[in-house]
């Protein structure tokens, strides 16, 4: 098959398209013809690798896929040739205490797909059986491809983490990643009341788009903290999400007392330095969470399917351009997700 490997780690340039052995789908696993891949942030991060992180070499990136089941392993029934599927990436014991408690994404032997197996950018792709969904004809491949990630772990973190209300005021600092988009959708179908701030007029007319109700382009308002509180009549917001990291002494600022911060990620970089008097003094809750669960899964892809979440895509590249895909979300210039094509 083809694939896009990563012989070893670095820059956009480590990637090669080169042919490989087909995998075998092993007991309980099922081989995916993949149409579809989507970027995610954690491509870059493995892709460049970090200190203690050892990887089998060449590695295959890639989280989220969408295709047709091509092949049965030993033991499975539940599929057949040709369903269409999309991929949870969540891989999980299916025995450890939270796993069977439908927690999984706490599972004790947590993997994600494409981290540290080989992933889906590639031919094809083999995973355990209870890691499909069935994909409803009208949802295409690369859309399915899309919303695998961003949606479950924009779900569990707003829904779950936070136990977000209707009426309550959320600020999502970023417009145009693939969390901040499915977060800002999510947000506006619970009930609440969005503010977002963006880098410029473009990025915050796609969050005008989905339903935002207060934007702030910092590229004019540099101190956006400040327009939050003076927006929110000196209160504050009631959850901030924040994927950015580096930007949370702002965030804490924008929060009101009692005010939950959410984290699914880190585009800002992986450390910064945050004032602690905030967070007691404010009564600020930080809720740190990755991924969703099976069972939200299941509830992202059934409002996916009835149109009210919908996934902004921003590009489509066959597989032979993922270098150019690779620069195009480590320059932040994406509106919605990158995708591979995969024929
Ligand atoms: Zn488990």
């Amino acid at each position: 098959m083809r694939a896009v490997l990563m012989p070893d780690h670095g820059g956009p340039e480590v990637l090669i398209v080169d042919k490989i052995q087909t995998p075998q789908p092993g007991p309980g696993e099922v081989l995916v013809k993949l149409e579809a891949a989507a970027l995610n942030h954690v491509d870059l991060w493995v892709r460049r690798g970090w200190p203690g992180f050892r990887l089998a070499l060449p590695h295959i990136l890639g989280s989220d896929g969408a295709g047709l089941v091509a092949e049965l392993g030993p033991g499975v029934s539940e599929w057949r040739i040709g369903d269409r599927v999309v991929i949870n990436p969540n891989l999980t014991c299916g025995r450890c205490e939270f796993c069977l408690a439908g927690r999984d994404n706490l599972c004790r032997d947590w993997h994600l797909l494409g981290e540290t197996v080989p992933g889906t950018y590639a031919e094809y792709v083999s995973v355990p059986a209870r890691n499909l969904h069935p994909l409803s004809p009208d949802i295409p491949a690369i859309e399915a491809a899309a919303s695998g990630l961003v949606f479950q772990t924009a779900w569990h973190s707003l829904i779950t983490r936070a136990n977000m209300r209707p009426g309550e005021t959320v600020l999502v600092v970023g417009a145009s990643g693939g969390v901040n988009t499915a977060s800002i959708q999510i947000a506006k179908l619970a009930g609440g009341t969005v503010y977002v701030v963006g880098s410029d007029s473009k990025k915050l007319a796609l969050a005008d788009s989905l339903g935002a109700d207060y934007l702030i382009d910092r590229s004019e308002e540099p101190n956006w903290d400040e327009s939050v509180y003076r927006m929110t009549g000196k209160r504050g917001v009631d959850i901030v999400v924040d994927n950015v990291g580096t930007t949370y002494p702002m965030s804490f600022r924008a929060a009101r007392r009692g005010g939950r911060i959410l984290s699914v990620g880190n585009t800002g970089g992986a450390k910064f330095e945050i004032d602690n008097r905030f967070i007691f003094g404010k009564h600020l809750s930080i809720l740190g969470s990755t991924m969703g669960t099976m069972s939200e899964f299941t509830a992202v892809f059934e409002l996916l399917g009835s149109g009210k979440l919908v996934p902004v895509i921003d590009r489509t590249y066959p597989l032979e351009e993922v270098r150019a895909a690779h620069k195009r979300l480590e320059a932040g210039e994406q509106l919605g997700k990158l995708t591979l094509s995969i024929q």
